[in-house]
């Protein structure tokens, strides 16, 4: 167990939003914060102590600045491990590279969920040629999606069969190549849990969090949803599956399905901050950037129970130029990420509405 002191310094991998906020949450919490990104000038890096501005794969920047943090953690799962193993040689890496490792692939990750950690998951099979993926189609019948097996987000990576006759088209567009065809989950809901684990093997789960995707890319989420009791209580005990099963510490974002009749399967997992967390900031518990600061550093878990209900909404593209507007009602708080070029598509800031007592 290493518990850090103030002044301390925390490594992040990542200089974007979530790393931003983790920055800020560090500060708050009285530690200092060391960004490593290929870009100077990132959201992260301008809130932050110190910033290097160097490739993920230079082994040698990789090394000094490990040997200036304390601890490191990362804000994406994209880090190359060989990196990851780098940096963890020098000062404490958490979440662990296993975690990074089984989350990088969508087969492993499948894999793992089902098999070491007995978590319920939509059927699936590796795809590496037409006849794998007949075979599978076989198995699992149409519609099923079928998803590159690393490098996918937000939608990006993956198609829809609607029937077994597209397999052939799709399977050309995805590359042919290190593909996972998966069931399809006629879902009526997305949810996903955010969770923390401490050094000390200390679980907290927050309450269950409803998420609307807009174009595959998350949208709204909603907390707590109260409706919700028996379903929450089955996904925080799949959570805690998990977590031991990585020995996992930090912060992790699991996405589930719920199945009409209440069952549900998880869909991914996340190693870090997730999206669908950050209504935590405005909600009265502790929130998931100092919950994950608060797991590395070696400190007690804070609480994470919402003394209200929030609503989240991702401010994309140019709806960022209306946050000024939005942050007049009460009970609305604006997060900027301090973008500096506003794309379509691009996450700029979230914006947190309280509803309600909880
Ligand atoms: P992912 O990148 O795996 O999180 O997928 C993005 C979105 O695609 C999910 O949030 C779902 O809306 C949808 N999706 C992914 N996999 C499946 C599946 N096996 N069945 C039904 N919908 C899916």
């Amino acid at each position: 167990m290493k518990q850090l002191k103030r002044g301390d310094i925390i490594g992040i991998f990542g200089g974007g939003q979530l790393g931003r906020m983790l920055a800020q949450a560090a500060r708050g919490l009285g530690f200092k914060t060391h960004i490593y990104d290929p870009y100077p000038d990132t959201p992260a890096g301008r809130v932050s102590d110190t910033a290097t501005a160097a490739a993920y794969e230079d082994l040698a920047a990789i090394r000094r600045f490990a040997q200036t943090c304390d601890v490191v953690t990362y804000e994406f799962e994209n880090i190359p491990a060989a990196s990851v193993a780098a940096a963890s040689k020098l000062t404490p890496v958490f979440p662990s590279a296993k975690a990074l490792a089984t989350s990088h692939d969508r087969l492993t990750e499948k894999t793992f969920l089902a098999r070491e950690a007995q978590a319920p998951t939509v059927g699936f099979g590796a795809v590496e040629s037409m006849a794998d993926l007949n075979k599978a189609l076989d198995e699992f019948g149409a519609p099923a999606v079928l998803k590159t097996r690393r490098f996918g987000y937000d939608g990006k990576g993956q198609v829809k069969l609607s029937a077994v006759r597209d397999g052939k088209a799709c399977f050309a567009r995805l590359g042919g190549t290190d593909l996972i065809l998966e069931a399809f989950a006629p879902f009526v809901r997305e949810f996903s849990i955010i969770a923390a684990r401490g050094q000390d093997g200390d679980i907290a789960c927050y309450p269950l969090t409803e998420n609307v995707h807009v174009d595959h890319r998350l949208h709204t989420s909603r907390a707590p949803a109260s409706d919700s009791q028996l379903v929450e209580t089955r996904a925080h005990d799949i959570t805690h599956h998990i977590l031991e099963a990585l020995d996992y510490v930090g912060v992790m974002g699991v996405e589930f399905f719920e199945l009409s009749g209440g069952d549900i399967v998880v869909n991914e997992i996340a190693p870090r901050v997730h999206n669908s967390g950050h209504w935590t900031q405005d909600a009265g518990c502790t929130d998931q950037f100092e919950q994950h600061i608060r797991a590395i550093a070696g400190l007690p878990l804070g609480s994470t129970l919402p003394t209200h209900k929030v609503e989240m909404t991702n401010l994309i593209g140019k709806d960022i130029k209306s946050a000024a507007k939005l942050a007049r009602a009460a009970g609305t708080f604006v997060h900027d990420y301090d973008k500096k070029d506003i794309r379509p598509g691009r996450k700029m800031g979230h914006v947190n509405r309280v509803l309600g007592e909880e």
